[in-house]
């Protein structure tokens, strides 16, 4: 369907939104819905260069943390805990932004009409390039080698060979499609909506 021949009876045309701006939507409102401990818990996991500007920069360097901008930098930077303000709640958003790497348009565009029932937007983009997981075989890592290592968010596979794993990837295949994840002690891991947010090999 086209933008341009869906009218609701003149009552609502649909528009166009982009893939980016559909994350930072999803991502607010998620935000919105943690508690303070949880996004605490986001920030000191995963922001620990609060207060050491010269870290970050060194470590964008090295290519051991995200590429994010001077103003993000600066943000860290200014806060040397992570209190809860405006400022800190955007690296969250940042963050939840970053977990909605790799999902479908359809994912995106299903979760804002969850959102609100109203939204009848259609979501374009291109989706980021993303690794295929061995085990499950959805595009849901890291691609190349950037995957390396990586654990699959739909069945919990480590994407090292079997090794890490503690089994065969013949197993952990046959017990994804069994009951959803490479075991059973990893079900308590995976998320639960993987197999919706991500694209399946053909
Ligand atoms: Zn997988």
């Amino acid at each position: 369907m086209d933008a341009d021949d869906a009218d609701f009876g003149g009552f609502y045309k649909v528009e166009l939104m982009n893939r980016e701006e559909a994350k930072k939507v999803i991502a607010v409102y998620e935000m919105q819905n943690l508690s303070s401990d949880e996004k605490l818990e986001i920030l000191e996991c995963n922001y620990w260069f609060f207060g050491d500007k010269e870290g970050i920069t060194e470590a964008i360097e090295e290519g051991s943390y995200p590429e994010i901008s001077e103003d993000l930098i600066e943000i860290i930077d200014k806060t040397p805990d992570p209190f809860l303000n405006a400022e800190s709640e955007g690296l969250v958003v940042d963050y939840l932004v970053n977990g909605l790497k790799y999902v479908t348009n359809l994912y995106l565009q299903t979760k804002l009409k969850s959102i609100n029932p109203n939204f009848k937007d259609k979501i374009f983009g291109e989706v980021e390039r993303a690794g295929l997981c061995p085990c499950c075989e959805y595009y849901s890592i890291d691609y190349g080698e950037d995957g390396l290592w990586d654990i699959c968010p739909v069945c919990f596979w480590e994407n090292g060979g079997e090794g890490p794993n503690h089994m065969t990837l013949e197993q952990a295949k046959f017990n994804f499609e069994k009951f959803g994840a490479i075991n059973k002690d990893s079900l308590g891991f995976v998320d639960k909506n993987g197999a919706k947010k991500y694209c399946r090999k053909e």
